[in-house]
């Protein structure tokens, strides 16, 4: 009697025991799942967080950043995974946060927008009688852009409304020398001294601070020179040309033909077009802005904080 009692309650223990370790096995790949995708969002809200502070262009590799922090994450729950639970209930988990992952993939791919393409409307030579109007056009299409100004026409008070205007409106104003002379420029070896005057100027007028140039006629043949790249670095500046030239200053009465180089440029995903402060151009914007959005590219300006080097000396520090 005793000996089958003891077997009895031997079996009710080891029942008991079953009926633990099932709900145990039930209970861990729940426990992963919901601590997988705690994580994720987690990782989510801080790359959120990240973009509203750099909000224009959020960068091709601040979203592959995103997805290897995600895998990243995943990876670590799955080694956890595979040391801690044992072997069915394994596998119940692994399926679990292969389906996670491909979510997240999903979610990454929406949000990191790899495929999207930009174009940086740029205008050099101003501010001049025709910048408000730009700044209209700009203002009615909802773009922003990138000016390239200069200081004999920065100084002039009748312009610098316009420019307070255009960064209040919220574009970039870059320096394009004082004297826009080649032979100063470069030959006289003018080029830092007079970015320098020209980008203080800017900050007196507008109150903010740029460090961007263009340099008259393109850094080619301009910068060839290391020296004189040696002072740009050195003097915190830098350097953008641009990929695509709308020849619009040679273009005048001419718009159609601007819209024509501009289109016939096009060939990338990341375009910064030329343009300057001319009556042609101002005709022709409105016709750049269409074939942009009906090519699907998204108008951006320059954000100091996502710079990319943009020089025909292809110099990487610029
Ligand atoms: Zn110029």
């Amino acid at each position: 009697m005793r000996l089958q009692q003891d077997e009895y309650a031997k079996r009710i223990k080891k029942r008991r025991l079953r009926i633990v370790m099932i709900i145990l096995v039930m209970l861990v790949p729940t426990f992963f799942t919901g601590f997988i995708v705690g994580k994720s969002y987690a990782n989510n809200e801080k790359i959120i967080k990240q973009d509203v502070t750099d909000k224009v262009e959020p960068s091709i590799s601040q979203g592959k950043e995103q997805t290897n922090l995600m895998e990243d994450s995943l990876e670590h729950a799955n080694s956890d995974v595979n040391n801690n639970t044992q072997q069915n209930s394994t596998e119940k988990v692994e399926a679990s946060i292969s389906q996670d992952k491909e979510q997240t993939k999903k979610q990454a791919s929406t949000e990191e927008k790899p495929l999207e393409k930009v174009v940086y409307l740029t205008f050099d030579d101003g501010p001049s009688n025709l910048t408000d109007q730009f700044l209209d056009v700009l203002h009615q299409q909802d773009v922003k852009a990138t000016f390239f100004m200069q200081g004999s026409n920065l100084i002039k008070e009748q312009l610098q409304e316009s420019v307070k205007r255009a960064t209040t409106e919220g574009h970039y104003i870059g320096a394009h020398s004082m004297t826009h002379e080649f032979k100063t420029l470069y030959k006289e070896n003018q080029f830092v001294p007079e970015m320098n005057e020209t980008l203080a100027l800017i900050h007196e007028i507008t109150g903010s601070k740029s460090h961007l140039v263009r340099p008259p006629y393109g850094s080619a043949p301009g910068l060839k020179s290391e020296q004189i790249r040696n002072q740009i670095v050195d003097a915190d500046i830098k350097v953008w040309d641009w990929t695509i030239d709308s020849n619009d200053w040679t273009l005048k009465d001419n718009p159609a033909q601007i819209i024509e180089n501009v289109k016939s440029g096009t060939n990338s995903d990341r375009e910064v077009v030329l343009m300057h402060e001319k009556p042609q151009t101002l005709a022709a914007l409105p016709g750049i802005i269409a074939f942009y959005r009906e090519q699907g590219y998204k108008f951006v300006v320059y954000d100091e904080a996502n710079h990319f080097d943009l020089n025909f000396q292809k110099d990487p520090r610029l």
